[in-house]
């Protein structure tokens, strides 16, 4: 595989650092490219997505960057859209589609903001069986989007279960929906992001997805990329040691990467 990270927050939404220090500190790492996801513009007031105004500006900076990096990095420029977000899709080297909300009516109630959040998210929707089960039907609703190429963080709706147990994720409802989203997800032609980020944020131990979903993946002849959900430059890349074994394990010999703009499997 070649050194590439897809999955990369800057100080345009709740990362740090410009696109142009990104690259460089990635050119300096030894990356032979890199890409940009910022979040994509909420339809509500938040602390985390790009506003408009910053949406702008990130997709100014982020050509410019690809233009003045040249053939020292391949730079994309690409976008972590939320399925609540309107934001229209076709002009970006490629897509991370994820959930971070799931509809209670016309209200979108946030899953992996806060642990107190999540514990009022499960009252809403009566238990957390069913917050579950609307997280998943939401998740594999991104196979019917043709511009998403990644599912980002499948198994996010876990973020806080290493510091709680919530989530029964043996048990039967758990299982039932998060294979029936992938199920729907491999069909389309998904590929799915082994993703760091809680590890490297101290949330989790583990990448998301889990082991188990990982190998139910291989099992269902799913495809799977390795990104760091970084939010400051030392995040780049971060674990990727740990997430390549972790898909050896699971019985994947390739991953796909994004080599001269398309998707192609790459030796692992
Ligand atoms: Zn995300
Ligand atoms: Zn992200």
């Amino acid at each position: 595989m070649i050194l590439q990270d897809l999955h990369i927050h800057s100080k345009y939404d709740d990362g740090r650092g410009s696109l142009m220090e990104i690259a460089e500190a990635a050119k300096d790492r030894g990356l032979c490219s890199v890409g940009f996801s910022g979040h994509s513009p909420l339809p509500y007031e938040n602390d985390w997505s790009m506003s408009w105004d910053s949406f702008h500006a990130y997709m100014e900076e982020g050509r410019k960057v690809k233009e003045s990096m040249g053939g020292e990095l391949d730079v994309y420029l690409g976008i972590e859209y939320d399925v609540i977000s309107d934001l229209e899709l076709s002009g970006f080297d490629y897509v991370i589609g994820s959930v971070h909300h799931v509809m209670d009516g016309e209200e979108p109630i946030s899953i992996d903001d806060t642990l107190e959040f999540f514990e009022e998210a499960c009252t809403r929707f009566g238990n957390v069986e069913k917050l579950v089960e609307a997280y998943y039907e939401t998740v594999g609703q991104l196979a019917d989007n043709p511009y998403v190429d990644i599912v980002g963080h499948f198994d996010i709706i876990t973020k806080f279960n290493e510091r709680k147990c919530l989530i029964d994720t043996d048990g039967e409802a758990y299982v039932a929906a998060s294979k029936s989203a992938m199920k729907k997800l491999v069909k389309a032609g998904k590929i799915f992001e082994i993703n760091s980020g809680a590890v490297s944020r101290g949330y989790r131990t583990e990448p998301y997805p889990s082991k188990a979903l990982i190998c139910e993946l291989h099992k269902m002849g799913g495809r799977v990329t390795i990104t760091s959900d970084a939010h400051s430059l030392d995040g780049l890349c971060y674990g990727f040691e740990q997430a390549k074994v972790l898909a050896r394990e699971c019985g994947f010999g390739e991953i796909w990467q994004l080599i001269d703009g398309k998707f192609q499997a790459v030796e692992l």
